[in-house]
């Protein structure tokens, strides 16, 4: 089964427990304005150029079959409008100033290399965890992946935004320990707004999901503009307080169900640019250690399960 991906990332300590090897699936039916991850919106190869990184040795003119290059006063230059992507001026760039996006590889491929660090999983109790991008929108290629890793004894995870119709998730529950799920606003029109989707089949796949009794680790950006205030998180922890309730009624009161606040950050600014893509967050200021310590104490005074340090 083959699939897009666009990093695997090696001794990853933030994706799950222990040490980790994260896929990055890419493409994402979700448009969030401030995606720390912009190259993984598309579900096809692109390309990355970085002007600061070109030595301006003209090596990507004469590789570019489609004339889509140039090189102006020593610095190499890119017309989109002609690139097809092929990676070719990518194979001859040296700098790394230009990079293509995108791997298409097969299940067996990535196993292979989540397999290379298995030492790592025993010791530290870790895994592999399938990260996008939304890993859910290429399930067959997901199950396998997953399907592989658990006939060898590897513990999965996946990261996901959770809107696809439920039964694509429900597929990968049998080959999945624990999920990671992202909630961003429970409001519909100021989750449109921001992610240019409603929230409804998120939220709805969240409550099915939290009654099957798996692990689910609940994830919140935090956002300014969008829900950075004690209203939207206090309606979020309320959220998943009523579904640690839910769970406890249905006998599975000690499967861990958590909360956790993430700060936004403006560390993906370079890669908007070398994408040529409206970095419309870059202007927002992240939101300071204690305005996410206050935050956490009002999702805790929800009596959540809130992991992560503020
Ligand atoms: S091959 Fe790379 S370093 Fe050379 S001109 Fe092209 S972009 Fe610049
Ligand atoms: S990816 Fe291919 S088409 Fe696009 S600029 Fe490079 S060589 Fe040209």
């Amino acid at each position: 089964m083959d699939g897009i991906v666009f990093d695997i990332q090696r001794f990853s300590i933030h994706d799950g427990p222990g040490i980790r090897t994260t896929v990055f699936f890419k493409g994402c039916s979700l448009r969030c304005f401030w995606c720390h991850n912009p190259e993984s919106i598309r579900f096809k190869p692109e390309m990355q150029f970085f002007p600061d990184l070109c030595i301006g040795c003209g090596a990507c003119l004469a590789a570019c079959p489609n004339g889509a290059r140039t090189l102006r006063d020593g610095v190499g230059g890119y017309d989109r409008t002609r690139c097809r992507a092929c990676g070719a001026c990518a194979e001859v760039c040296f700098s790394g100033a230009t990079v293509r996006i995108g791997r298409e590889m097969a299940a067996d491929q990535v196993v292979a290399e989540v397999l290379a660090d298995r030492a790592f999983y025993q010791t530290s109790g870790g895994g592999v965890t399938l990260s996008g991008g939304e890993p859910v929108l290429q399930r067959d290629f997901a199950y396998a992946i997953l399907a592989r890793c658990k006939a060898e004894d590897i513990h999965t995870a996946i990261e996901t935004a959770g809107n696809y119709p439920w039964d694509d998730l429900a597929a990968l529950l049998p080959v999945t320990d624990m999920v990671m799920m992202d909630i961003k606003h429970l409001d519909p029109d100021r989750h449109r707004a921001a992610t240019g989707v409603s929230n409804e089949r998120i939220l709805e796949n969240a409550r099915r999901l939290a009654r099957t009794g798996k692990p689910v680790h609940f994830r919140v950006p935090v956002v300014p503009t969008v829900n950075d205030d004690p209203e939207a998180i206090g309606a979020i922890a309320a959220f998943v307080r009523a579904l640690a309730d839910l769970r406890a009624v249905n006998g599975a009161r000690e499967v861990p169900l958590s909360l956790e606040l993430l700060a936004f950050h403006r560390l993906a600014a370079d890669k908007y640019r070398s994408l040529a893509l409206d970095y419309r967050a870059g202007r927002l200021e992240p939101p300071s250690k204690a305005q996410m310590a206050a935050l956490a104490g009002v999702a805790r005074s929800y009596g959540v399960v809130l992991q992560g340090n503020y």
